[in-house]
């Protein structure tokens, strides 16, 4: 969308980041370590649904965190693995590049102030307790014939669920920086010059609005947040008034950027018309963000020429473990068949449950396995995990003393059920004996989890993706803006870029487009925000560039107006 170039902005910066998550402060940091003069703005405080998450970085190749955890790994097997993950969402040259600079990302984090350690935990985990800090995060266990499998789950240290303090350290490194931010402030519009390069940004801001507005904007937003993620309806209804002050006390405000413009502003997953349009199989799933995860970076990417892709990939979660005794269970479909190796990573499990079974999923297990998971239940678990691990342990299992009977109770096809149940119990008994040393699970689940159910009463424990208070199905998207690889550069979808304009985090394609795994969401917004951050400082500055094709025109160097500090 083309306009004038205003001649007056009430901010000027070389680099103007929008969204104050982990993708935009990275890129901050970044550009501002380039001698860059930087704007941040968000809609809210900043944080966004990295300041909610679990703060696991994916990282290996041979941190000093797996040395110390005495984990062996290597550049290439992460790169093998990952492969398997990142499909056609990066090109290899581009997956390697991160791989090998996996160690030094995390130092980088380090130098800011966001704390790791190795301290291993021992069982297969969704997320692991306030005693360990480095975990198996994806399907490696599972992908151990294409690549050595090693922990690589990167917790940052801190208790309970630690997105909050890896944002809270990035947020001190970014003020520290020089970075200026704006907040309460939200993107509308980017601005174009003649030549259709990105030269500012047109935003609505609560700067000067009532003390008590700002005040009543920030808190009210804060309150919304953890039910906006529990309970969703609930969270919207909280948010409302949010919505009309920025409506009633909003004014308009110009920023310009000299140099670029890094679009950072998270996801869809809020913005339920998109997701019908782009993502349809995934209705039932728990938007997994905050209300800024409303597409809007995305929409401003568009409106400037930007393709997009990966819209319809969304990560929903299906965790068996903890408890991990839940692992050697049988995962059905409706007709009794199996959905899929159950010791894969949760949103590998629920993608294959919506996309291959119509969002419909039970785990068979025995008598003996449900005794185990509960006696799991307290040491391994944190308390969001074990107040859903106690409802599938009771309210969410149907039992029976026969499978025929099981079957009938969960109107699940006996015939089905019956034959699915004895090829896996044969494979329990070929188990480890296999002399190739390949699984004889007929679903490829290594030999180790495979354990006979075969000890009555059986039970089913509904897994399937509906909406349910005590065992949602959270969910993301994935997909973004098309960017240039090399340089994080919005791209056309005839390939050129738009002049001016970078995407970062889950505003833009990235390596976690085709699949997430824990952690590799927040390893690609430091990854892609920081080469945002970087190609933006290093881009030709725009008023120069005028200046030089057009000595003879009116000067359009923006000026400052008096009292702005950018
Ligand atoms: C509960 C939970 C747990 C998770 N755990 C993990 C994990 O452990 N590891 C992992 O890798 N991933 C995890 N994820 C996913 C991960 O947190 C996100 O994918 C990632 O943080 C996205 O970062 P971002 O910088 O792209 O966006 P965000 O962190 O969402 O930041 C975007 C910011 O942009 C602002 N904004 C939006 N629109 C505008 C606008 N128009 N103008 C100005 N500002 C705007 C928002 O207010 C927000 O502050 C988790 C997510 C959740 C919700």
């Amino acid at each position: 969308m083309e306009a004038p170039v205003p001649q007056i902005w009430d901010i000027q910066a070389d680099v103007v980041v929008v969204g104050f998550g982990a993708a935009g402060a990275c890129a901050a940091l970044e550009a501002a370590g380039a001698g860059s003069d930087v704007v941040v703005l968000d809609r809210f405080q900043g944080g966004g649904a990295t300041a909610l998450s679990g703060g696991v970085v994916y990282a290996g190749g041979g941190t000093p965190q797996q040395r110390e955890a005495g984990v062996s790994d290597s550049p290439e097997a992460m790169f093998d693995y990952l492969s398997l993950e990142v499909g056609d969402a990066a090109s290899p040259s581009t997956l390697l590049e991160f791989c090998q600079g996996s160690p030094a990302m995390l130092a980088w984090l380090e130098r800011h102030g966001v704390p790791f350690e190795g301290s291993l935990c021992p069982d297969k985990t969704s997320y692991p307790t306030n005693r360990h800090y480095l975990y198996y995060s994806g399907s490696e266990l599972s992908a151990r014939d294409v690549a050595p499998p090693a922990p690589r789950g990167h917790r940052a240290r801190g208790r309970g669920t630690s997105g909050g303090l890896l944002f809270a350290r990035l947020a001190e490194a970014v003020r520290g920086s020089g970075t200026h931010v704006l907040e309460q402030t939200s993107a509308r519009r980017l601005v174009t010059d003649s030549a259709g390069r990105v030269v500012g940004v047109e935003c609505r801001t609560l700067r000067g609005a009532p003390g008590w507005a700002r005040a009543a904007h920030r808190v009210l937003h804060r309150w919304s947040a953890k039910p906006y993620l529990y309970a969703p309806k609930l969270g919207r209804a909280l948010h409302r008034p949010v919505a009309w002050l920025e409506r009633r006390y909003g004014r308009p405000l110009l920023v310009a950027a000299r140099r670029g413009v890094v679009l950072a502003a998270g996801g869809f997953v809020a913005n339920r018309q998109m997701m019908r349009e782009h993502a349809p199989a995934y209705r039932g799933g728990l938007p997994l963000g905050t209300p800024g995860d409303d597409g809007s970076g995305i929409r401003l990417g568009t409106e400037a020429g930007g393709a997009t892709a990966f819209l319809d990939r969304v990560s929903v979660w299906r965790f068996l473990s903890p408890p991990a005794a839940l692992l050697s269970g049988v995962l059905v479909d409706r007709a009794g068949l199996r959905v899929c190796d159950e010791s894969r990573y949760g949103a590998a499990i629920g993608e294959a449950i919506v996309t291959r079974h119509h969002g419909q999923a039970w785990l068979l297990v025995d008598q003996a396995t449900v005794a185990a998971a509960r006696r799991q239940l307290r040491g391994t678990t944190l308390w969001f995990q074990r107040l859903q691990a106690w409802y599938l342990l009771t309210a969410g299992r149907v039992s029976a003393p026969t499978v025929a009977g099981l079957a009938a109770r969960a109107g699940i096809d006996a015939g089905g059920l019956a034959a699915t149940l004895d090829a896996y119990n044969s494979a329990a008994a070929a188990g480890l004996a296999d002399p190739a040393g390949q699984p004889a699970d007929p679903a490829g689940k290594p030999a180790d989890l495979v354990r006979a159910q075969d000890r009555p009463p059986y039970s089913l424990i509904d897994l399937s993706v509906r909406p349910r208070l005590a065992y949602p199905a959270p969910m993301l998207t994935l997909g973004g803006l098309v960017v240039a690889e090399e340089t994080g550069q919005v791209r056309r979808a005839d390939g050129t870029t738009v002049p001016g304009l970078y995407a970062a985090g889950r505003n833009a394609v990235g390596l976690c487009s085709h699949s997430y795994v824990s952690g590799l969401s927040l390893a690609d917004c430091v990854f892609s925000g920081r080469r945002a951050g970087r190609h933006a400082a290093a881009a030709i500055d725009a008023w120069q560039r005028e200046a030089v094709s057009e000595p003879e025109g009116r000067p359009k160097a923006p000026r400052r107006r008096a009292g702005d500090t950018a």
